[in-house]
């Protein structure tokens, strides 16, 4: 099993979840078998004990588990059905055992080989997303958790806005805790300049071709296409060694 962890920084409410859901979509266009994990470090056991005005509106999955929206996302970009275990929230890994790092460990390993897509077998990569941004103090087991688990199968994309400052400052404070990414997904309002590239590449420690940029578009169905035409896909695969395996992506 391979990981890629998306997690970030600066804002949320950026497009992380759709940048997730995006790259399992092109992982799956290149003949993959993807599943994912939303990790939503609150101390509720779900989203649907939680305040409506809190949280805004739950999904709810097939076995009845009451979820973040961004499940949603998984099931219709990537076709899979996800069961209430796929979100991992703090509150359901206290309920677990006092070891909380190992908890989570064990619970990504064990999530991440049920079949999702209707057929055999485990599925070959899992998306994490990891809710919340860089630096919140309930996030830290989780980042442990990650940072061991995903030693030497995982890449991590980092997602951040353009503005380079604040992105500089949030990948060192994710560095700071043991996690360096490898990609870096900058959401925009306009396609990004070259040279904001070239700084983002230089201040954040990224190689250029991995800074993938995700421009506001008309809906959210171009993201995948405009990580295909980014050749994302080919940079992650490459991270993941993944390469021999995966066929050019079919996307439409
Ligand atoms: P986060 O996970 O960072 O909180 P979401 O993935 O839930 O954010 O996205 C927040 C909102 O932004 C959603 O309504 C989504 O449709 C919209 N959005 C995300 N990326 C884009 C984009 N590239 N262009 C236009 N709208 C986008």
């Amino acid at each position: 099993m391979k990981y890629v962890l998306v997690t970030g920084g600066v804002v949320s409410g950026l497009g992380k979840g759709v940048t997730a859901s995006s790259i399992g979509v092109v992982l799956k266009a290149c003949g993959l078998r993807v599943t994912s994990i939303k990790i939503d470090p609150y101390l509720n056991t779900d989203a649907g004990t939680m305040s409506p005005f809190e949280h805004g509106e739950v999904f709810v999955l097939d076995d009845g588990g009451e979820v973040d929206l961004d499940l949603g996302n998984y099931e219709r970009f990537l076709d899979v059905r996800l069961t209430r275990d796929n979100n991992i929230t703090t509150g359901k890994i206290y309920q677990v055992v006092p070891h909380i790092t190992e908890a989570i460990q064990n619970w990504i390993e064990k999530v991440s080989v049920i079949p999702v897509d209707g057929k055999e077998g485990p599925a070959d990569v899992c998306v994490i997303e990891l809710g919340g941004t860089v630096g919140d103090i309930e996030s830290m087991p989780f980042i442990e958790a990650l940072r061991q688990l995903l030693f030497s199968v995982g890449s991590i994309l980092f997602f951040s806005s353009n503005k380079t400052k604040p992105t500089q400052h949030s990948v060192r404070e994710l560095r700071a805790l043991g996690l360096t990414p490898h990609f870096l997904a900058c959401r925009s309002a306009e396609p990004l300049l070259e040279n904001t590239r070239q700084k983002l590449s230089q201040f954040c420690h990224v190689p250029v071709n991995n800074i993938l940029n995700i421009h506001d578009v008309p809906n959210i169905w171009h993201i995948p296409l405009l990580l295909r035409n980014q050749n994302a896909h080919d940079a992650i695969l490459k991270h993941l060694d993944l390469l021999s395996v995966a066929k050019a992506p079919n996307l439409q």
